[in-house]
């Protein structure tokens, strides 16, 4: 197994789990990849990447490895979302009724009702999703329930249509208030694209998701879901390797695969799964057309993690407010031209931005008195026109901090640290191509049987013996296992097979 990602980790449990002599090799000293969290200062716990852990739920792979008993709690995160816009504030919570509820009073009846039909249009989609994201892309399986799906969720032309419209027409349509499309927009484009771009609808309508389940945050940082996996992982009888990365995969010859390692060795196995990011596999396996042909666009977002004396104060108290994720967009021309930026190679200057307040919740991550506070900003490209990453980090920083401020006055005279996590730190610290925390494009020609490339999307590859999977392949990325589970059915079902 290429990389102790959390995907790689899931695969690697369920195959141990079935008998399978399993070893992980991983290039890091730190496990899970993008779901890690480190003592970034002294005393202090901060995650490197993910922090909200919305799709995993929906899997029970958590409950089926029975991760609660190697310390992994998640604390619901309710309301999962608020804007706390001082004319139009809104708490969006899991209990539909009160999420209408607000929208009535800041927005008006008129958008109450339509966010109702929006979830009620977007359930039985997003409950299909759900059900296709949990098995490997193959066309027989997506037209079997594409027609269930055109059965149970209303006309085809309109089905078809919800799936590929972009998210901000799909929400004009519906909306009035600009701030509710800002919004919803905004969480849209969590995946990366636009709202405005083709085939964004689906994007909002995970709103759906989060009525069925509530997200959660490991107490202890994202990290505790990777750290529970190696854990169930070890009690299977695997090993797992730090710090040695491989360099080479050796396709099969006869019926073994191997992979050569940093530190000289190779390592003959029956499989190979490569549970990194897949220009890595290709690169490895010496297949330069596939790795071309891979599309990771050019960086998505960065993040500033900060340590606070203070949590952001609003200009409006919204109750929950440092539960939830703090969306703090003003419209959707705001996203237009946060994209537009980015499109000419600039940072952001008016970036939307997600804040994350754990330590409101999750005493155990600071000292007493302190807080971590995240600021996730859109869009950033990975390459800057004319200038680059390290001269231009501090400056950045300091925008996303006047940001903040013009939301929640006062707060970066708190600021006690701070580390500017930008594109170029995703790539280098986390292996992150691009600085594309989905590790592939998340557009129509990268979802599906089409992710990351024909050929590779079914968690096999032409290269005998050498599997993929993660947040190259489907479902794609964020926190979700459902790939490493997939992946390792696939390869449990070749391997019996050939024996
Ligand atoms: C800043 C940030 C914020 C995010 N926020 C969220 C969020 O709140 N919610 C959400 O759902 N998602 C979020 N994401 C996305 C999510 O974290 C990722 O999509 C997901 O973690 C990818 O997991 P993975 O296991 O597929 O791959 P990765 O996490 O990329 O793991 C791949 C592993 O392979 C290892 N590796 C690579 N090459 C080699 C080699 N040659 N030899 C050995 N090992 C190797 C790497 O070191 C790494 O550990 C965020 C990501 C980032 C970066």
């Amino acid at each position: 197994m290429v990389g102790a990602g959390h995907n790689g980790l899931v695969a690697a449990c369920y195959l141990a789990r079935a008998g399978l002599d399993v070893e992980v090799v991983e290039a890091d000293t730190v496990i899970g990849g993008a779901v890690s969290t480190v003592e970034r200062w002294p005393g202090v716990r901060v995650d490197r990447g993910s922090s909200i852990h919305v799709m995993v739920r929906h899997t029970g792979i958590a409950e089926d490895l029975r991760l609660d008993e190697l310390g992994l709690v998640y604390d619901d995160v309710e309301p999962w979302g608020v804007l706390p816009h001082p004319d139009a504030p809104l708490r969006l919570s899991s209990d539909l009724d009160a999420t209408c509820a607000s929208i009535e009073a800041s927005c008006g009846a008129h958008d109450a009702a339509a966010y109702r039909d929006f979830i009620a249009e977007w359930t039985p989609r997003m409950r299909w999703f759900l059900d296709v994201a949990s098995r490997p892309p193959t066309a027989s399986w997506l037209g079997r329930r594409g027609v269930s799906l055109m059965r149970r969720a209303g006309k085809p032309a309109d089905v078809v249509r919800g799936f590929v419209e972009p998210a901000e027409a799909m929400l004009a349509r519906r909306f009035d208030d600009e701030r509710l499309r800002g919004a919803l927009g905004w969480w849209a484009a969590q995946s990366g694209p636009p709202p405005h771009a083709v085939g964004t609808a689906p994007m909002a309508g995970t709103a759906a998701l989060l009525h069925l389940k509530r997200p959660g945050r490991p107490r202890g940082g994202s990290g505790r879901l990777s750290e529970a996996l190696a854990a169930r992982l070890v009690s299977y009888g695997a090993t797992i390797r730090t710090g040695d990365a491989v360099t080479g995969i050796e396709p099969r010859t006869g019926s073994v695969s191997a992979v050569v390692t940093r530190s000289g060795e190779r390592i003959a196995s029956r499989a190979v799964l490569a549970a990194c990011h897949v220009t890595d596999a290709a690169r490895l396996v010496g297949d330069d057309v596939a790795r071309r042909a891979v599309r990771i666009g050019d960086g998505i977002g960065m993040v500033m993690r900060v340590l606070a004396d203070r949590l952001p104060a609003y200009r409006v108290d919204v109750p929950g407010v440092h539960t939830a994720m703090q969306l703090l967009v003003e419209s959707p021309d705001q996203l237009r031209a946060a994209y537009g930026d980015f499109l000419r190679g600039e940072a952001s200057r008016e970036p939307p931005l997600i804040v994350m307040t754990p330590t409101a919740d999750d005493p155990t991550l600071a000292p007493a008195g302190k807080h971590v506070v995240s600021v996730w900003a859109q869009w950033h490209p990975r390459h800057l026109r004319g200038a680059d990453w390290d001269s231009e980090r501090e400056r950045v920083g300091d925008a996303l901090l006047a940001a903040v401020d013009r939301w929640a006055p006062g707060f970066s005279s708190g600021v006690v640290q701070r580390f500017v996590q930008t594109p170029l730190d995703l790539e280098r610290e986390l292996g992150l191509h691009g600085g594309n925390v989905m590790h592939v494009e998340t557009e129509l020609d990268s979802l599906f049987g089409l992710r990351p490339l024909p050929g590779w999307s079914t968690y096999r590859t032409p290269h005998a013996g050498l599997y993929v999977c993660g947040a190259s392949t489907h479902p794609g990325g964020g926190v979700w296992g459902a790939s490493g589970r997939s992946a390792a059915a696939v390869i449990r079902r070749d391997l019996g097979r050939r024996r």
